[in-house]
């Protein structure tokens, strides 16, 4: 009796140090929970997602060109199980990973693109790697690498304990300027996806309930007449003079719109010599709002001011390249089980290696600019977007007014530095980036399971999705029939 309780006491105990070994932090004689499990299988993929994240950083490839990183990304799904359909919606670079079948099917958005002249060495100082050749100064190398390692980790969470739906990773490309993902959506990518996940590097860690600036872009062409501007003056119509005009027009209308409305421009063609009245000019105009209904009613009022202008100095205009994004759109539901979920997860500390290099960086932050080095240990509260708050705008937008769309925010970037700046491809492409892109793997991860084990989740998060869209309805900025312009970036 003694004896055989010996056996199989020792026996138990095998058991429980193999539990141990697979699964620390898992208490004695309990079975892993969903997340654990998650959480685990994420730690398991981390290093190389975190090398993926850094070769991608290298590639640094501008919007529609990023073959070399779009590629990666798909041999990594490939390998981890996924199907691949490449080159989607007309665009070379896009693609979707599947995973499984049937309901409810979850989507995580990834990215990949870098920004012009951002090229930065991983150091604390300005130190391009080629000079004005592009970087990854929005950290996309690490959305693109953190949502695929937490597309890996969930795929073989929900293979494992035989869950039922469909995981989809969405390569989405071209976020900086070529809305990548509204070809995708036209070309029905998402229609049948219930919940869409997705997160961005930043300097503090939170979940972005909304938010973001709806924006319209467009180049407006003046055509005039070209003369002698000394000679014969009279026989010209000055296409400048109308570019001119719109911009002063503009500065007036600022006065009557909303004041958190974002207008501005440049003049991309000024003419080609003072002594030719110029016969074409043109002025690229950006105007920005946190509401897309708001911003419909400013747009039209610039379109006129552009008529405005021509009618006054005898030219004619061409609105070229319209452009632009949705706001994003809140979903409570969903809210409040990714802040419990990052929560969970939690921030994370520096090395002190790490910490002397986020020092040396927020040196180079403009006066009152540094934030707390420890502000990323720990979580924002959850909050309602503030209309009043600078923000950037993205595409990310679009797909949220079509699937009830929650996401991530991490601290990638040195407390006080934004987006779009050498300072932020600095450290996108070292440990302090990849830290941050694991904390938002993980909380995407476990967010996955619960929905894929939560059916009720997925319904309060539609009935939430309904309820936002009351009395709204969802027009794409661009033309419709407009194909992806692959060579935006050549104006
Ligand atoms: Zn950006
Ligand atoms: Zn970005």
């Amino acid at each position: 009796m003694f004896q055989g309780f010996a056996r199989s006491y020792s026996l138990r105990m095998a058991v429980i140090s193999a539990i141990a070994i697979l699964f620390p932090g898992v208490s004695v004689g309990q079975q892993p929970t969903p997340h654990q499990q998650t959480l685990q299988l994420v730690d398991q993929h981390a290093a190389h997602f975190s090398a993926t994240s850094r070769t991608i950083w290298e590639y640094a490839e501008l919007g529609f060109q990023e073959e070399k990183s779009s590629a990666l990304l798909q041999n990594d799904l490939k390998a981890a199980g996924f199907r691949i359909q490449a080159s989607v919606a007309d665009e070379p670079t896009a693609f979707v990973a599947t995973y499984g079948q049937g309901s409810p099917v979850i989507g995580i958005l990834g990215e990949f693109d870098a920004l012009p002249g951002l090229s930065q060495a991983a150091t604390p100082d300005r130190s391009p790697v080629t000079a004005n050749a592009p970087g990854h100064g929005c950290g996309h190398n690490l959305l693109g690498s953190g949502s695929a390692l937490a597309a890996v980790a969930l795929k073989e969470y929900i293979e494992r304990n035989h869950i039922a739906g469909t995981l989809r990773f969405y390569g989405a490309p071209a976020e900086e300027g070529g809305q990548g993902k509204v070809y995708m959506l036209r070309a029905g990518l998402f229609r049948d996806v219930d919940v869409m996940l997705q997160w961005h590097p930043a300097a503090r860690n939170g979940v972005s309930n909304g938010g973001m600036l709806a924006a319209y872009s467009a180049q407006f062409v003046f055509h005039g007449v070209a003369a002698h501007a000394a000679m014969a003056p009279e026989r010209g119509r000055s296409a400048l003079d109308a570019v001119m005009l719109m911009g002063n027009a503009v500065e007036f209308l600022r006065e009557h719109v909303p004041s958190n409305t974002r207008i501005h421009y440049i003049i991309s063609n000024g003419g080609a010599a003072p002594n030719i009245v110029p016969d074409t000019a043109s002025l690229d105009l950006m105007a920005r709002n946190f509401s897309l209904t708001v911003l419909q009613d400013v747009w039209a009022r610039i379109l006129k001011i552009s008529q405005g202008a021509a009618m006054m100095t005898g030219t004619t205009v061409e609105v070229r390249n319209l452009d632009g994004s949705a706001n994003i759109l809140p979903n409570d539901a969903l809210a409040k089980v990714a802040q419990r979920n990052l929560e969970e997860v939690g921030g994370f500390t520096y090395t002190a290696e790490e910490k002397r290099f986020a020092e040396q960086l927020q040196k180079t932050l403009p006066p009152g600019g540094a934030g707390l080095l420890d502000s990323t240990t720990t979580i924002l509260p959850l909050r309602k977007p503030d209309p009043n708050e600078p923000d950037a705008s993205t595409d990310v937008g679009d797909v949220s007014w079509n699937v009830p769309t929650i996401g991530f925010y991490t601290a990638t970037f040195a407390p006080g530095v934004v987006p779009h700046t050498w300072q932020a491809a600095a450290t996108a492409g070292m440990s302090i980036g990849q830290k941050g892109m694991i904390v938002a793997a993980r909380a995407l991860a476990i967010t996955g399971a619960d929905l894929f084990s939560n059916p009720q989740l997925v319904l309060d998060a539609k009935s939430d999705f309904r309820h936002q869209l009351e009395g709204r309805t969802y027009e794409s900025v661009i033309p419709a029939g407009q194909k992806p312009r692959l060579d935006y970036r050549k104006r």
